[in-house]
């Protein structure tokens, strides 16, 4: 046995090196090569997130009922009739298309851009969860229905958590009359999709990019996690989506902690936004109390707040609140807060807003490098 002092010596060595090899993990994080791997899961880049255990899940819980938390809302979430004659004329427009989104419910969008019709994390089912009869229910109708959809030519899904990935809604926009939509997915849910009966579909990792017409959608980074069932956590991919149309550019956030990750997206594209961030920004903001729980997988109004600054959008949108009770905040607190959030951060009045549910927002085109192209 060599003497202590030695011994010594050869244990801060090996901390050392422990410690460079933990600084070169956490360091990877913006590289090109895709997402951390830890043997066959997924890792954040700038957090070695562990899902909270049981323990933790039952303090929040009693936690909750001690506080009666939840409380209900004070108003129900702002709903309005869908335009869909408009939306349905504007599918049809090819490259006339006018740049829309429109509030479908938490974190279901359509974005009609490029000449393209587009759904982000589609849920129309009555219960974010793995059974119809228990779990997460609805608090407000899908603002438009899935048999009144405009022909849906492309799916992003950003994670495989029930209230972002829903079977039954993925199951049916495959049969939709004219064919099944592209579904662009995080790695390693192609063989659920294939389980379904749905093969339309391409797996990213993070920055790589599907083309769907003259729209290309690139997989990029998110803090969060994924996880359907107790055996696989973290082992398919989680992320948000960076949308180019040749006159309009969107963020798809899907469900994420605040991290480095969104100054890394801005960066990442500057050169090709010609200066200008994305034209519109779709930011979760509901879904985060109590903060020690939630923190490293959900952004409260001011973290939202701090994305769609660190991406330069010129407009943002808050989803992912007012539809399912998940956390601890009222229903209707997330846009409060965000107006309080947006104000102190001094953003424009119409910066970052939210829309009700059916609402659709449309969009000048964004400005074309035409006049770059004179002599
Ligand atoms: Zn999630
Ligand atoms: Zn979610």
């Amino acid at each position: 046995m060599p003497p202590p002092s030695r011994r010594v010596v050869r244990f801060v060595a090996v901390a050392l090196v422990g410690c460079f090899a933990l600084a070169m993990t956490r360091a990877d994080g913006p590289s090109s090569g895709g997402a951390p791997r830890r043997g066959d899961r997924f890792q954040n880049n700038y957090v070695e997130f562990e899902p909270k255990g049981l323990g933790a899940l039952v303090r929040w819980k009693i936690d909750a009922s001690r506080e009666g938390l939840p409380r209900p809302p004070q108003q129900p979430t702002p709903r309005v009739a869908p335009d869909l004659a408009f939306l349905r004329a504007n599918a049809a427009a090819g490259a006339t298309m006018v740049p829309s989104v429109t509030w479908i419910g938490h974190a279901t969008t359509l974005v009609q851009l490029g000449g393209i019709s587009l759904l982000t994390d589609p849920i129309f089912s009555e219960r974010a969860s793995p059974v119809s009869f228990a779990g997460p229910a609805r608090h407000v109708p899908p603002g438009i229905a899935l048999a009144e959809l405009p022909h849906v030519d492309a799916v992003v899904i950003s994670h495989n958590h029930y209230d972002h990935l829903d079977a039954p809604s993925v199951r049916a926009l495959a049969e939709q009359p004219g064919g099944s939509p592209l579904f662009v997915v995080p790695l390693g849910n192609k063989a659920w999709f294939a389980s379904l009966g749905i093969e339309r579909v391409v797996e990213l990792d993070w920055w790589q990019s599907a083309q769907v017409g003259a729209v290309e959608i690139v997989f990029t980074p998110a803090q969060h996690w994924s996880g359907r069932g107790l055996n696989d956590r973290m082992q398919t991919l989680w992320g948000s989506y960076a949308i180019f149309a040749p006159d309009f550019q969107v963020w798809f956030g899907g469900d994420t902690a605040y991290s480095q990750d969104f100054a890394d997206i801005h960066r990442r594209f500057a050169a090709r936004q010609n200066g200008r961030g994305f034209d519109l920004a779709l930011i979760p903001i509901g879904a985060y109390e109590p903060r020690w729980f939630m923190r490293a997988q959900h952004v409260d109004p001011a973290e939202a707040v701090q994305i769609h600054r660190d991406l330069a959008a010129e407009r943002s949108i808050g989803i992912h609140w007012g539809t399912f009770e998940l956390t601890d905040e009222s229903l209707d607190e997330p846009p409060q807060a965000l107006a309080r959030a947006a104000r102190q951060a001094g953003l424009a009045d119409d910066a970052f807003t939210v829309l009700a549910v059916g609402a659709t927002r449309r969009f000048a085109p964004r400005a074309t490098a035409l006049t770059s192209a004179r002599p």
